[in-house]
This record gives C-alpha cells, structure tokens and sequence, in this order.
C-alpha cells in the first residue's frame, strides 16, 4: 500500500514520538507474505517496522520514512487451544482482549493484561513484554511464552522454544525475542501457556487520607505474606485530574486510592481482603467492596482509562514508565510534589505499584510550562535508578526511552546487545535505530 492518506494509519503510536509516514505499507494475511517481505527488504536494504495494534508507549513501531511498515494485525487467528497441554497457538495479530475472552469461555486463564488489551496485539505483547494489573501475582508475558514463530530479516522462518514448561536445550531463543521490539525478528505466532481460571475474584478501592498510608500498604501487602492479584495505586493529583470525567471515584478526602484484587476458590478473596486490612498499620478511609462482576469491570474499565483522562485537556505531556524495588515505593511517590513544583509542572503517579511499577506523568496545561519537562523527565529516571529500579518497567524503549538505556544497562552490555543484534539482523533492517541506537 503506498497512498500517503493510507499510510498515515501506520506511522505512529501511542507515544510522544512524532508520527513519521512511511514509504509503504505491506498488510501481511499469511506468514509466507512476511517471509516474502523481509527477503526483498534484506536483498534491498530496505528498513522494516513491524507493526501490532499501533498501542506502544515508546515510539516502537514509528517507522523510518525511507521505510515498510509490516502489519501483522490480519494474521489474527487463534491456531489451536490445547488445555490438557496447557497452551494455545495464535497468529501474532490476534488481539489480547478477545483472546483472553475466548479462553475464559473454555474456563482457562490468560494472565497477561496490558491497558490498552482491547486493541494491541499478542505479537506486539510479546515483542514488548507486556505486563499489566494482574503481573503482580501472575507475571508479565514473558512468563507465558512457551513458543515462537518469526522470521529472521532474511525471510528464515524458525520455530524457537518448546510444548512444555520444562526444557533447557540450548539458548532460549524463544524468550530471547520477547521484548526485543521488532529489532532481532518479526514474530508471526507464538504458543502461550494458559492457566485454569480461578473460580472467584473480588476487587476493592481502599481510599487512603495520604499519599504515604497508601504507598505504605503497598509495600505491607508482602510483608502480610498475601499475594493480591492486582494492586494499583492513584496518587491524589491523579485522581483530581480523572475525577474530572463523571463516573471516576473520588472524594475531597482521599489522598490516595488503591484498586485491590484478590481471587481464589470461592470464600478466599474475601478472607485474603480482611487480612490485608487488618494488617495495614494505617487503616484505610474506607473499604468499597465491587458489588458484582458488572461494577468490577467498570473500576477496571476507568482505570484503564487513567491514562487518558489525567492528560484531558493538556498542553503536553511526558509519562516514564519507571519501577523500583516494592518497599521504595513510599520514596518515589514523596518525590513528586516538590519535582512538580521544582519543574513548574504536574507531577502524578498512578499504576501498578503493587510490583513497584508506577507510570509517573509530567503534565503541562500552558504550552510554556514544558519547557523544563525534559529536565523532569531526567530526574524521574535519575530517583528510579538510584532506588535501584528500571528506567521501562513495560513499555520499552523504543526511540522513546532510548537515551537512557546506557545509564541502566552499562556499554559492556550495550556492546553485547549490538553484537546480538548484528548476528540476527546483519543488514540492519529490522526497526534500525530503535532501542540500542545505531547505526553503530
Ligand atoms: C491506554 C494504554 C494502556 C497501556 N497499558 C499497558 C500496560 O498496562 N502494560 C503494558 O505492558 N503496556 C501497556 N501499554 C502499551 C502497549 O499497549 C503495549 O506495549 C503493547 O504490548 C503493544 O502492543 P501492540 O500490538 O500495540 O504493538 P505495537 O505498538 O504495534 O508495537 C510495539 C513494538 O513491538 C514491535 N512489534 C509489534 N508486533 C510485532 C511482531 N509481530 N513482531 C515483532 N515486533 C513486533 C513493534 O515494532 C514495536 O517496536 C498501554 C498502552 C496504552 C495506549
């Protein structure tokens, strides 16, 4: 596909990356068209992004203007599910969401669940190693990849990993291409490990007078030796911002608010629920227990949408998506308030910080107040590191976060991740530039 109106659909993402239009766009509708693609691509020198649902934070999938988008978003079909195995085959399009529906239908359990499930895609969650909520107890997707189907950039297709959750023959091939941003291959099918679904699941707000009683509790949960399914956290400028859409809970009380989640056989959320709160040194405000499964899915339907509605409105915006050791929460959150001021912006935080990842948001509402949103950015990165954290928790790096890869990481190990990447992708062409920099 070449007509530029077209094309503009394939040139950006979810990020502040600016979108770039591509020279050509190729809608893959079987693997023999990727391999097809990325033989030409490879004998021409021609860059190649591959593209998901278009959800990433880091500018992943913004493509190079000499360059072809590869959407994979039409392979979309689940292959097979194989429950007594404990695993089901997909094409790399198919969609999170529905894909977690489909296996709820058969009784079984996708624990992966990335707030934007509804549009991005298992490839791209694997090519990101996407987490979500449910991380917290169940991991991130990575934990899930059993398999991989992808094409090297010369058009090779390989089948990496193995049927069982067991198995230690060589390298790990297979999860060495989860998170790796489309710059080592381009996966076309993946063998995800699913679980049987638990019987019950009960979700709470507990509404904090403080920022610090809340950010305490999270690092209490483990402390109580309990194992909430999902624990995220809304400081009080986060909630001032997303109450401003009907509908959000709030209160002119609350400092800060977790969304809990337990779940078990049938009478076990409700007990793990009293302890966590019987636990707690500081008490919650309060204790709203979701009546039913339809309010369960509206709390988490808002908290996906957080993202957007703390932005509504902005003049511009920085969100890091840092993580830190869970009992330094209580630190990075105290940070904010004097960054913000510090900065001359709006510094929240909100996510889940159950497992120490808190997506920090640097907001401005005139267009001058971002001037030093760089330098904010920098200081956020800069406390995370020094907690002894990660500068992407689960968005990636992209060309995003890629300025600071070399302050996690060190040159030793860049320099063994372009050896890597030279081995996979010796012409370059996979997302060139994305992640490690480069040309190198
Ligand atoms: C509202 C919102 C909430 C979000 N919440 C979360 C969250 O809770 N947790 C989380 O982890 N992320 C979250 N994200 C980020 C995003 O949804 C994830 O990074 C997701 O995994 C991206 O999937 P995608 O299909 O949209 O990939 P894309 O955005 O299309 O691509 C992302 C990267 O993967 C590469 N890629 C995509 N498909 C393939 C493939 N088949 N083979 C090789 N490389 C490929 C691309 O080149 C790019 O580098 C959120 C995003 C939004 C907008």
């Amino acid at each position: 596909m070449r007509d530029p109106g077209a094309l503009d659909a394939f040139s950006g993402d979810e990020s502040v990356v600016a979108p770039v239009r591509p020279l050509a766009a190729v809608r893959a509708r079987s693997v023999a068209d990727v391999q097809a693609t990325l033989s030409w691509a490879s004998q021409h020198g021609v860059p190649i992004t591959a593209r998901g649902g278009g959800t990433g934070k880091a500018g992943g999938c913004v493509p190079d203007a000499h360059g072809v988008v590869l959407s994979l978003a039409e392979l979309d079909s689940i292959r097979s599910v194989e429950a007594r195995h404990g695993w089901a085959e997909v094409d790399a399009g198919v969609i999170t969401g529905p894909f977690r529906e489909a296996m709820e239908e058969q009784r079984l359990f996708y624990p992966p669940d990335p707030g934007a499930l509804d549009a991005c895609t298992l490839g791209g969650n694997v090519a990101t190693n996407a987490g979500g909520p449910v991380a917290l107890k169940y991991g991130v997707t990575r934990d899930y990849v059993l398999g991989v189907e992808a094409v090297l950039a010369d058009g090779t297709k390989l089948e990496l990993g193995r049927r069982q959750p067991k198995g230690v023959a060589g390298y790990d091939l297979a999860r060495l291409l989860v998170g790796s941003e489309g710059t080592l291959a381009v996966i076309t099918g993946v063998r995800l490990g699913v679980l049987p679904r638990p019987r019950e699941i009960l979700a709470a707000l507990l509404p904090f007078a403080s920022i610090d009683d809340a950010a305490d509790a999270v690092a209490r949960s483990r402390l109580l030796g309990l194992r909430p399914r999902a624990l995220e956290f809304f400081d009080r400028t986060a909630l001032q911002r997303a109450a401003r859409s009907p509908g959000f809970p709030q209160d002119p009380a609350w400092g800060a608010l977790l969304l809990v989640e337990f779940d078990g056989e049938p009478g076990e959320p409700e007990a793990a629920l009293l302890r966590f709160v019987e636990g707690l040194d500081k008490a919650p405000l309060d204790v709203q227990v979701a009546t039913g499964e339809a309010r369960r899915r509206d709390l988490w339907r808002l908290r996906r949408e957080t993202s957007r509605l703390v932005k509504a409105g902005a003049a511009g915006w920085i969100t890091e998506d840092v993580a830190v050791p869970v009992g330094s929460v209580p630190e990075l959150v105290a940070l904010l308030p004097g960054l913000g001021e510090r900065f001359g912006l709006c510094a929240l935080a909100y996510g889940h910080a159950g497992d120490g990842n808190l997506h920090v948001n640097l907001i401005w509402d005139e267009p001058e107040a971002g001037e030093q949103a760089e330098a904010a950015a920098d200081a956020v990165i800069e406390a995370a590191l020094r907690l002894g954290g990660t500068i992407s928790a689960e968005h990636g790096i992209g060309l995003a976060k890629r300025r600071f890869l070399p302050r996690e990481i060190g040159d030793r190990s860049l320099q063994l991740m372009r050896a890597l990447k030279d081995q996979f992708d010796p012409k370059g062409i996979l997302n060139p530039g994305k992640v490690l920099g480069g040309p190198w």
